[in-house]
């Protein structure tokens, strides 16, 4: 075993994230503040590597579920040596996880915020360790995505930076390391695409698969910003919007009218089966 790493939240991201470091040897403890989430990740994350066998990858599910620990307790966490963070994109939400991570961990340990777009050095003002506070930004899908935007604080130490990047390319994932703003590079352009494509569809202008068809075949990307929005979670790209908005007060980031129905309503995209499109 290389190392305990652990993982608060099991949602979207949590449950990549447990994957990804579970096959790669390190021991992973997951927690989620909702037992039966937690008890469903495991099983999930067993599906997903089932289906990644079929795909001709030789990997030894049992193994690599046997890596996963599921905890009930954050006193679980004082041995660990990193921690990756996967709590919903609400402050205060991140502040409460962030308080009780600053008592129990041991005072070496790294905190990674896997945040859309809250800043970083807001979370590290959370703790009395922003120096060991980063933010990194995973890419969904976790275990096949081999990339990361990683944000320093401004209180963000330099070993930090560079243990965390050590870490990460132990599992494969490339970073390329930038300053501290809201929404970071990715999310600040990309949630432009899904709010604008939001209001298409609300307007009656075209379809969501119109829409992400020419997005597709215009530029050639691989997914249309609807079909990114299903992918993300269309809750966590409102809350999103919400912070990218309070941050900069600009109204170029209001968020479409459309986006709040659809997560009143539970449509929030391929977590639940059905968002802009059914799964
Ligand atoms: P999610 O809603 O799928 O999962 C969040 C999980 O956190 C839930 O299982 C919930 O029960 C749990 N949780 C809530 N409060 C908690 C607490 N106090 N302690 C422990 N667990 C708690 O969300 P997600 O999509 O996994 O997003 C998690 C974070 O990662 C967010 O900040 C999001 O912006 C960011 N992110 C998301 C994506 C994406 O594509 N979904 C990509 C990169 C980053």
């Amino acid at each position: 075993m290389k190392g305990i790493i652990g993982v608060i939240g099991a949602g979207v991201m949590g449950k990549g994230v447990a994957q990804r470091f579970a096959q790669h040897e390190y021991q992973v403890l997951l927690y989620d503040c909702d037992e039966m989430i937690l008890e469903q990740a495991k099983k999930e994350i067993e599906k997903n590597l089932r289906c990644m066998n079929m795909f001709n990858k030789k990997i030894d599910v049992h193994h690599i579920l046997d890596n996963i620990i599921l905890v009930k307790d954050y006193k679980e966490f004082e041995k660990v040596d990193y921690i990756v963070e996967n709590v919903p994109e609400k402050l205060e939400v991140k502040r409460s996880v962030y308080m009780e991570l600053d008592k129990v961990c041991k005072t070496s340990c790294i905190l990674m915020a896997n945040t859309s777009c809250i800043p970083i050095t807001a979370i590290g003002a959370f703790t009395k360790r922003a120096g060991q506070v980063i933010g990194v930004h995973f890419m969904n899908p976790v275990p096949m995505k081999n990339f990361s935007e990683m944000i320093r604080g401004w209180k963000t130490d330099e070993a930090t930076i560079e243990s965390t990047k050590v870490l990460l390319l132990d599992v494969g994932i490339e970073s390329e390391v930038i300053n501290d703003s809201p929404g970071f590079v990715s999310n600040r352009l990309s949630h432009l695409f899904m709010n604008e494509a939001a209001f298409l569809v609300y307007e009656g202008v075209a379809t969501a698969q119109q829409i992400d068809n020419i997005f597709k075949n215009a530029f050639g990307h691989k997914m249309g910003p609807l079909e990114t929005a299903d992918l993300i979670g269309v809750d966590t790209v409102l809350d999103s919007l919400k912070v990218l908005y309070d941050e900069y007060q600009d109204t170029k980031f209001r968020a479409c009218p459309l986006l709040n129905r659809m997560v009143e309503a539970g449509e929030i995209g391929r977590k639940v089966g059905k968002g802009f499109y059914k799964y």
